[in-house]
């Protein structure tokens, strides 16, 4: 009898095992810890949820069940322009993927669907709204179907900023589905978030899978601005000359400025904002992906959905509004797990200009109020004299047991003194002149410049004239940033930039408290040779560079050929691999990272060839 059934009920598995898959396919050694218990589940037909950072891994967690288990998986992704790039890169590696979106023709979408049906197809890629059209509920009826994966499943969250409706009748799954395990994924959920993933997904039995924020390869830097476009420049040519990066800028006309800057100086930078003509911004992002060694000045407009795996540092010129928007901006570094920086630098100008726009803007109280804490919390960490790491993984609720050693103020701890004084003759000088002047004007009365306009105000004769020629103007800044961004000076909204006390400024005024205050790292000619936080290009420290040159340029011109970006091809890690073992066969290659049997097959030779070259120099 049961032999009957077994003949009649197919298999739920090929009969791989999931290493097998991630030996063969990818061409890896082994899963990382999250990865292999949650592909485990999966294939034994689980609901599982994956909370893992940026670069952690997730999509294999749902592509080696995909493969393990039989009939199509299909992957429900919010960023139609990624699906592409995901599905040549599955195609590379022989799988059997295709995507169903509203970028295609009634053609394309046939010959799709006729696929799915016929069993043909490994993974599919499906917009949500496509998928929860009534017509595609009943194909999938017809299919054999592996898993379900929801990628971004912080999507059907009403709390995030990435808020999709359709992602809200993704619960049909479990009801049409019942027999087919769903997998959903995300990078950013805090525990609310988590919670409302799981009830609105009906994943309430699945089986969590959480892994820590940290980015470990990511260093953390935050220097005080002195002149930004030079500090960006210098920060560029000696550590990241030749490397992809992204530049945020707060302004369109800056974002243009400072690519122009950077072109002038011979590096291929290209402007991405919201005021450039949808072509040449779809260009623009598409040299960055396909070409090697392009940075992009952009506005936060650009950056959802990009995954390239090997942008070796994110720069601010302008301060982000939150710590998540920092921190979703740094994290498109280094995705590859490789050394990347996220670099920023920050003066008073920006916790004044950020302060007043928001004071300034439209919301309720309640609204400032939070955006308030936000700000708070991002100038907090620019402010910090300890470990950045620590402070940024305590924000997101993780917690790091030992300072990290790769942020600046581990690096380089900034010394601390004793402002007390400095802070008291700061906020006097602000009340005797009627907190009606901003921080150019203060710093000279304190100085006891007898400008013009000081003789005119009288303020040559009020009290503070003078008392602060101890400090010179740069250290002043600092004072007044501190104070301004510790929120015991606050930038009056309509007074271009005056400063007044607030209430929480009293204690200092009356002297009554000890303040210490950062004294920001001098970069002197000195401290910048020893080169304390400065690390070597990326090329340099690279053994044969000529041989990693020539490496490179194969695989741009296999990609080329192929019309996918080069990491489709091989990624970083697996061509530094090669170079340093220079495999001299095909099965030695084999035996490296990220080669898989399918690019053994199609591209093996082809950097055979090179490597072979490059033994013989
Ligand atoms: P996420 O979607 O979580 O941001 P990805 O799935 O894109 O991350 O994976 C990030 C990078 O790590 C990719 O380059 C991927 O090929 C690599 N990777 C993932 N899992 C492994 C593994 N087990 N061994 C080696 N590399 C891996
Ligand atoms: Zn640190």
């Amino acid at each position: 009898m049961d032999f009957d059934l077994l003949a009649t009920e197919p298999p739920t598995t090929t009969g791989r095992t999931p290493e097998e898959v991630l030996h063969k396919v990818f061409g890896y050694e082994s899963f990382r810890p999250l990865q292999g218990e949650a592909v485990r589940e999966l294939v034994n037909g689980g609901d599982v949820l994956v909370l893992m950072p940026t670069g952690g891994g997730k999509s294999l967690c749902y592509q080696v069940p995909a493969l393990v288990r039989s009939g199509t998986a299909v992957v429900i992704s919010p960023l139609i322009a990624l699906m592409q790039d995901q599905v040549s890169a599955l195609r590379e590696l022989g799988v059997n993927a295709a995507f169903l979106n509203s970028t295609m023709d009634m053609m394309e979408a046939r010959d799709t669907e006729n696929a799915l049906l016929t069993g043909e197809l490994d993974l599919l890629y499906c917009a949500p709204e496509r998928l929860i059209q009534p017509r595609t509920r009943a194909l999938l009826q017809d299919c054999r179907l592996a898993l379900f994966a929801i990628d971004e499943a912080h999507c059907v969250s009403q709390w995030g900023h990435d808020f999709r409706s359709d992602y809200l009748e993704l619960s049909m799954l479990a009801r049409e589905f019942p027999g087919v395990p769903r997998i959903a994924l995300t990078a950013t959920a805090d525990e609310r978030t988590r919670k409302e993933i799981a009830e609105r997904l009906s994943l309430t039995e699945a089986k969590h899978f959480i892994g820590g924020f940290d980015r470990p390869n990511i260093q953390y830097r935050i220097a005080p601005k002195t002149s930004a476009n030079r500090q960006l420049l210098d920060f560029i040519k000696s550590e990241h000359d030749g490397d992809s990066g992204i530049v945020y800028c707060m302004s369109r006309n800056k974002v243009d400025t400072v690519a122009r800057q950077l072109q002038d100086k011979g590096f291929t930078a290209l402007p991405y904002h919201a005021g450039l003509p949808a072509p040449e911004r779809a260009r623009n992002q598409e040299r960055f992906l396909r070409e090697d060694g392009v940075i992009v000045v952009a506005t936060i407009a650009f950056g959802m959905g990009i995954d390239k795996p090997d942008v070796r540092f994110v720069a601010h010129l302008d301060l982000p509004k939150s710590l998540e928007a920092y921190y979703q901006e740094t994290g498109r570094a280094g995705r590859d797990g490789k050394p990347s920086t996220a670099w920023m630098v920050y003066g008073l100008q920006d916790v004044i200009k950020l302060r007043q726009m928001l004071e300034g803007s439209q919301g309720n109280e309640h609204f400032k109020r939070v955006e308030r804490q936000k700000l708070d919390a991002m100038l907090g960490l620019c402010e910090v004299t300890t470990c950045r790491r620590k402070v940024l993984l305590r924000y997101f609720g993780d917690h790091l047991e030992e300072p990290c050693g790769n942020c600046d103020t581990c690096l380089n701890p900034p010394k601390t003194w004793d402002g007390t004084v400095a802070v008291q003759k700061a906020l006097s000088c602000v009340f005797r002149t009627g907190q009606r002047f901003g921080v150019t004007y203060l710093i000279d009365v304190l100085r006891g410049v007898e400008n013009e306009r000081i003789i005119r105000q009288g303020h040559n004769r009020v009290s503070t004239f003078g008392i602060g020629q101890d400090l010179s103007a740069a250290e002043w800044k600092t004072v007044f940033r501190q104070l301004v961004a510790n929120g015991f000076l606050r930038a009056d909204p309509e007074g271009f930039g005056s400063l007044q006390l607030t209430e929480s400024c009293r204690p200092l005024l009356r002297g009554e408290r000890k303040t210490e205050l950062r004294l920001d790292p001098v970069q002197t000619k000195a401290a910048k040779r020893s080169g304390i936080t400065r690390r070597r290009p990326t090329t340099e420290n690279i053994a044969d560079p000529a041989g990693w040159e020539a490496l490179r340029a194969r695989r741009k011109e296999l990609a080329d050929q192929q019309g996918v970006p080069p990491y489709v091809i091989f990624h970083d890690a697996t061509l530094m691999e090669m170079l340093e073992r220079k495999p001299q066969n095909l099965d030695e290659l084999s035996t490296i990272n990220g080669v898989g049997a399918a690019k053994l097959d199609k591209y093996g030779e082809a950097f055979l060839e090179v490597v072979r070259c490059i033994s013989v120099r």
